[in-house]
């Protein structure tokens, strides 16, 4: 099978090229502008960036080179700007997409959740060319994949035939963690009861040596932390050797998140929360008063 990737970051490529090698035999990059650093696939597409244009406006050409080289496979990486190309090259191409991609198999069969993460659904598409959006953290990179750099192809870019332009741009706070790549997360729920509480999940994280994470409540509710840095179903899939979950219920569309770190544990005062029903460690208490006797005994 041939498969292609698509991603805004240089991270997020790699890591899906890497894991695309145990789906194919074949793995092609497409990239706006000349590629920095190595990209581990077997050939990469640039395409020439263009002054003042949005992601989207390159949609015409990677579809000219898609009904060219005719991959099965178009993974893409599930940003926003992610979703508005693979929207764009799906009607473009007559594709089908399948998003909030769980579980990709060899055969192009994707799982995904459906109603609010309440069920999981098998799909295949039908097209030649299946669009999935699956994000870094999904596919399993194998150690031993390639990372020698790949050959590279320029191809012209083509005109969009709608297009946008920019009016102004507002810089957004820098989100500086890498949470798909750390190994040690502490994920944060609503049973801290304060932003600056926040900064004891920090320490933990910082003993341990991990990032903080949190769900969705905390970064789309309270706006505490970073969109970028919530878990689950509808934000990032992570699979971290050990996941620490402090104030979190459990509820399935952040479990689907987490569900592939090797050792989950939970510290949550409700001894029927759902999350201790899949932790392999669960501390029944307040957090309060867990997390700093832990950060104690970690000292
Ligand atoms: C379509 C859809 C998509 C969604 N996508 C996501 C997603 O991607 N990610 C996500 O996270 N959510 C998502 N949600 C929301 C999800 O359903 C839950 O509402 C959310 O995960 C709950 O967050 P929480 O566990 O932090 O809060 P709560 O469910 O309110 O849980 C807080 C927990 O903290 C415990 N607690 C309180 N005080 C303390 C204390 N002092 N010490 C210890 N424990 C304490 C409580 O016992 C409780 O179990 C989605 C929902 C929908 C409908």
């Amino acid at each position: 099978m041939k498969i292609w990737v698509f991603a805004e970051k240089y991270t997020a490529l790699n890591e899906l090229c890497r894991g695309a090698r145990q789906l194919g035999e074949r793995v092609e990059g497409i990239i706006v502008g000349s590629p920095e650093g190595v990209i581990s696939a077997d050939k990469v597409w640039s395409i020439p960036a263009q002054e003042g244009a949005m992601l989207e406006d390159y949609t015409e050409s990677i579809v000219a080179l898609v009904e060219k080289e005719k991959p099965e496979l178009l993974l893409v990486a599930p940003t926003k700007r992610g979703k508005l190309i693979a929207g764009r090259l799906a009607a473009m191409l007559g594709a089908s997409v399948s998003t909030d991609v769980m579980k990709l198999t060899q055969d192009g069969e994707a799982k995904r959740m459906v109603y609010g993460g309440t069920a999981v659904r098998r799909e295949k598409a039908t097209t030649p060319t299946a669009i999935v959006m699956v994000g870094p953290g999904v596919l399993v990179v194998s150690a031993e994949a390639a990372t020698s750099q790949a050959e590279v192809a320029t191809v012209d870019f083509i005109e969009p035939t709608t297009k946008m332009k920019v009016i102004s741009k507002e810089q957004k706070p820098k989100v500086t963690v890498d949470l798909p790549s750390a190994k040690r997360v502490v994920g944060v729920g609503r049973g801290i009861a304060l932003a600056e509480d926040i900064a004891m999940a920090r320490q933990l994280a910082e003993a341990i040596g991990g990032e903080v994470g949190c769900s969705r409540p905390i970064a789309e509710g309270e706006k505490w932390m970073p969109k970028e840095t919530y878990i689950g179903v509808s934000g990032l899939m992570l699979a971290p050797e050990v996941y620490f979950a402090l104030g979190i219920s459990g509820q399935v569309q952040h479990m689907v998140g987490i569900n592939r770190s090797k050792v989950v544990i939970a510290i949550n005062k409700d001894k029927n929360a759902p999350i201790f029903k899949q932790a392999d460690y669960g501390i029944v208490g307040d957090l309060y008063k867990i997390v700093p006797a832990l950060l104690n005994q970690l000292k």
